[in-house]
């Protein structure tokens, strides 16, 4: 079985504050919608303002919005696997180097609605159907820290990037707007 690290309870991401263990399996779907449609909306309204990088160790909106699609296609894909088998080869995300190879310079604020919006009905689908004891086998994860986690944790974490990167994506507004 794959070791498991030890995790302290409570974990809070040190930038948003979210934390992990509050968010209960049940609401993760309501607030994954939420979320998604919240960005979106913040991607329409930022207009030509969507595709710049306000300083350069920030992502624009448009590429955060993309990472956040890739995220749920890539977290909803490895879920299957981990259903199917118990101790899943899972591969990484790549997230700087999906940017590129990714073609986020192609993205555009009407496709990305639709990606991102289809992507969180795709990853909802899966999760929310998920019988609960599917729910509790665990896969290694590397983020915050490598451990193996839940597929429960999982689903919190895709909402903790949708919630952290609603975040960036509302600072890059103020950014380009001051
Ligand atoms: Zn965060």
């Amino acid at each position: 079985m794959h070791e498991v690290n030890a995790v302290t309870t409570n974990e809070q991401c040190d930038v948003c504050g979210f934390i992990w263990d509050e968010i209960q399996a049940g609401q993760i779907s309501a607030l994954l919608s939420s979320a998604t449609g919240q960005l979106c909306e913040l991607l329409i309204a930022q207009g030509d303002r969507v595709a710049r990088r306000p300083e350069p160790e920030r992502w624009s909106s448009l590429e955060y919005a993309a990472h956040l699609r890739d995220v749920y296609l890539s977290i909803r894909d490895r879920m299957v696997v981990a259903c199917v088998e118990l101790e899943p080869t899972l591969p990484p995300l790549y997230r700087e180097e999906r940017v590129a190879f990714g073609f986020y310079e192609l993205d555009t604020v009407d496709d990305m609605v639709t990606e991102l919006t289809t992507a969180a009905t795709l990853f909802n689908k899966v999760f929310t159907q998920m019988p609960d004891g599917l729910r509790e086998r665990r896969m290694p994860f590397a983020f915050p820290v490598a451990a193996t986690r839940t597929l429960s944790w999982i689903a919190s974490q895709v909402y903790h990037e949708a919630f952290h990167h609603l975040g960036d994506v509302r600072v890059n507004g103020e950014l380009l707007s001051a």
